[in-house]
C-alpha cells in the first residue's frame, strides 16, 4: 500500500502546496478481469489537488474519492473531478464510489450550482460513511471512526497490502478534528498516522482541529509506527508543529510535503 502526498496545506491552497489531498494506491485483482491491477483511493480532494493529481496517476483510473467532511477545503475540487468524468476524458467509465458523510452530495450540487435534480449517477456511487462501518475498494478496506470537528465528520482507517507482501498495512488519516476517543481508537496500532495539526498550543479554541502536541499523543497513545503531520496553515512554520508532536511523541516523525510518497 502507498500513500502519496498530493496536497497538503491546511484550510487552503497554499504557496508550497495544494489544499488537502492524499492518494493511496495498493495492486490487487481485479474481478471484473481477474487480473492484478493498482486500485486508487483519494482522500479528501482539496482547491488546487486535482491538477496535482495529474501528475501522479491519470485520474480516469480512480476507483474512489472519500471525503472526511465537507468544508470547501477538503471537496472543493470535486467539481473539477465531476466535469472530467462527465465531458472529459473520464467520460462513460463506470462511476466512481464517492464516499463522506450525510448530505455530501448536497454539498457538491452547492459548490456545483445544481439542483437537486442532479443525480450525478453516471459520474458518482454514492456511499454515505457511517462510523465503524467498514466498506471495501478493490484490497483496501476503509473503516470510518467519527470525528470532532465544527461539522459532522470522519478520520478514516485504511488496511490493504504491504508493499511487500508480508501481510496487511494500516494507516489512519484523521481528517480534520481535535483530539477524541473515537480518533484515538481508531488510529490505534496503525503503520502510519496521518493526523492534522491545523493548530498550534497557542489556539485556545476546542472541537476544531490537533495541535502537533495533540497529534503527538494519538500517536503515542496508539504506539503507531510512523506519524505524519499534515493539514499546516500557509502561515504556520511546520517546525511548529513538529516540536510540539516532539514534546509528547518520539517515533517516526515527519511532516507531509506535496509530492511525498510513503511506502507501507
Ligand atoms: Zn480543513
Ligand atoms: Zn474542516
Amino acid at each position: 500500500m502507498r500513500l502519496q502526498i498530493v496536497g497538503c496545506t491546511g484550510s487552503m491552497s497554499g504557496p508550497r502546496s495544494a489544499a488537502s489531498c492524499y492518494l493511496v494506491q495498493a495492486d490487487g485483482p481485479d474481478p471484473a478481469t481477474g487480473a492484478t491491477r493498482t486500485w486508487s483511493v483519494v482522500l479528501d480532494m482539496g482547491p488546487g489537488s486535482f491538477g496535482q493529481l495529474w501528475t501522479h496517476m491519470d485520474p480516469s483510473d480512480l476507483d474512489g474519492v472519500i471525503f472526511s467532511h465537507c468544508h470547501a477545503d477538503h471537496i472543493g475540487d470535486v467539481i473539477s473531478l465531476h466535469v472530467h468524468r462527465r465531458w472529459g476524458p473520464a467520460r462513460g467509465k463506470t462511476p466512481i464510489v464517492l464516499g463522506g458523510p450525510e448530505g455530501v452530495l448536497d454539498r457538491v450540487r452547492q459548490i456545483d450550482g445544481a439542483g437537486p435534480e442532479e443525480t450525478y449517477e453516471g459520474e458518482f456511487a454514492l456511499r454515505t460513511l457511517i462510523a465503524g462501518e467498514s466498506f471495501r475498494i478493490g484490497p483496501l478496506t476503509l473503516t470510518p471512526s467519527t470525528a470532532w470537528h465544527s461539522v459532522p465528520g470522519f478520520g478514516i482507517r485504511i488496511e490493504g497490502p504491504r508493499e511487500d507482501g508480508a501481510g496487511p498495512a494500516t494507516l489512519f488519516y484523521t481528517g480534520d478534528t481535535d483530539e477524541c476517543d473515537t480518533i484515538t481508537r481508531g488510529a490505534s496500532g496503525v503503520d502510519l498516522l496521518l493526523s492534522e495539526a491545523g493548530f498550534t498550543d497557542e489556539d485556545e479554541v476546542r472541537g476544531i482541529h490537533l495541535s502537533g502536541s495533540r497529534a503527538g499523543r494519538i500517536a503515542a497513545t496508539g504506539t503507531v509506527g510512523r506519524l505524519v503531520l499534515t493539514h499546516i496553515q500557509p502561515w504556520t512554520d511546520s517546525g511548529v508543529a513538529f516540536r510540539e508532536a516532539r514534546t509528547v511523541w518520539d517515533g517516526p516523525l515527519d511532516v507531509a510535503e506535496a509530492g511525498r510518497l510513503f511506502t507501507l
